[in-house]
């Protein structure tokens, strides 16, 4: 069950916070209503159906060893897609117990040349390291230097994308690439660059991407075709 004060108090976010600064919210707000518990376990409560910005928690009573567990990252992923790679997540939605702590994991597995295309993480920094094969990896810095960071790495290897900017990797191998990332946020978010420009729903007018990408519309029109 969830107490008077959670329920109260998810009012309150939705009305005072949500709309304000979200990135600083989904942390500090939820904390609030976390540490309101004597337990410090702020166990996410999937059943709840009223909105807040993020996840409320679990009576810490109730709480079980099977909420801080996750089994399956030993399990390689299908790479059998138009990017080829696969991209496992832990994050509070497949680990309950990450609610509020600020950090998960995933496993991303890579066919050769396979790649994990551009995106962006709104709520963490993300570090990554390399189990196996050999990646190429970048971030591109924000406006207006648009610099592109980039390297080689190795099995062993360990690089940083820092919160918010566009990321890639790409398999440069012979093989297959595995890489694990752990990143700052229990809820890290992904926007995929493609995807949400040109598989938006409703699609965004092909004009606008036209003039944004310097190209004729029956290009956006191929590439929207795709996502
Ligand atoms: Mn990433």
């Amino acid at each position: 069950m969830i107490s008077e004060f959670h329920m109260n108090y998810s009012i309150y976010l939705i009305k005072g916070i949500c709309f304000k600064k979200y990135i600083a919210a989904d942390i500090i707000s939820i904390n609030q209503v976390c540490n309101s518990n004597l337990y410090n376990l702020f166990v996410s409560y999937s059943t709840l159906t009223v909105l807040v910005n993020g996840l409320a928690c679990k009576d810490p009573t109730l709480v079980k060893a099977n909420d801080f567990f996750f089994r399956g990252l030993h399990l390689e992923g299908n790479t059998s897609n138009p990017v080829g790679s696969k991209v496992a997540p832990v994050t509070v939605s497949q680990l309950p117990g990450l609610n509020t702590l600020g950090i998960s994991l995933a496993r991303i597995d890579f066919a050769p040349w396979g790649t994990n295309p551009p995106h962006t993480h709104p709520r963490a920094t993300e570090i990554l390291t390399v189990i196996e094969g050999t990646l190429e990896v970048g971030f591109v810095t924000s406006n207006p230097g648009n610099r592109h960071v980039t390297k080689v790495l190795q099995k062993g290897d360990v690089f940083v994308f820092p919160v918010g900017l566009v990321h890639y990797q790409r398999n440069v191998g012979y093989g297959n690439a595995v890489a694990i990332a752990a990143l700052s946020s229990q809820n890290p978010g992904v926007i995929t660059i493609a995807n949400a420009v040109f598989g938006a729903t409703p699609d965004i007018a092909s004009d606008v991407l036209a003039k944004a990408f310097q190209v004729d519309k029956d290009v956006v029109a191929d590439l929207k075709s795709k996502f």
